[in-house]
């Protein structure tokens, strides 16, 4: 069976500290997919579709990469697609404390998941979706925190 990981998130819209985890996450699996959740209550501050085709930009050069969006519950997702893995990224405590939660409780859910955590590279620990979308919608630079290749509509 191929060894197969769901990296879920919202990539609203992907930065270079997601791409950092994903491209390093690439010698332990056959196959990553980006995983784009979507949540009904919240809409997302980039479309879907931009969001997609700026993953696919940035591995374009990875046929282990896929990229899919879905609802509901991530467990649900990766019994769809067989998946065994969900790859995660640790950027500080906070991000522990939240993660062992979502992790124990999907695997109450789907006791075959493993996840998998990565710790951030140092540079980019501070690097977040929420702070390139304030960035973005102040007008700032946001080149700094995006992969390269990644052209974000103007503001
Ligand atoms: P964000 O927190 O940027 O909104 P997501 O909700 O899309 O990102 O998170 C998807 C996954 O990416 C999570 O496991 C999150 O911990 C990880 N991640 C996000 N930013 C970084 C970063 N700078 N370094 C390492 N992992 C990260």
């Amino acid at each position: 069976m191929i060894k197969r990981a769901v990296f879920p998130g919202s990539f609203d819209p992907i930065t270079k500290g997601h791409e950092n985890i994903i491209r390093r996450a690439l010698p332990l699996f056959d196959e990553i997919i980006v995983a784009i959740g979507l949540n009904i209550e919240k809409k997302g501050y980039f479309r879907l579709e931009d969001r997609e085709l700026w993953i696919r930009t940035v591995f374009a050069d990875c046929p282990k990469i896929k990229v899919e969006s879905y609802s509901g519950l991530t467990v649900d997702f990766c019994r769809e697609v067989e998946a065994s893995y969900i790859l995660r990224g640790l950027r500080t405590s906070a991000d522990f404390e939240f993660e062992r939660t979502v992790g124990q409780v999907n695997k109450k859910l789907y006791p075959a998941i493993e996840t998998v955590f990565l710790l951030t590279t140092p540079e980019y620990t501070s690097v977040n979706s929420s702070i390139v979308r304030d960035v973005h919608k102040n007008g700032g630079d946001v080149g700094l925190f995006i992969p390269e290749g990644v052209i974000l509509p103007r503001q």
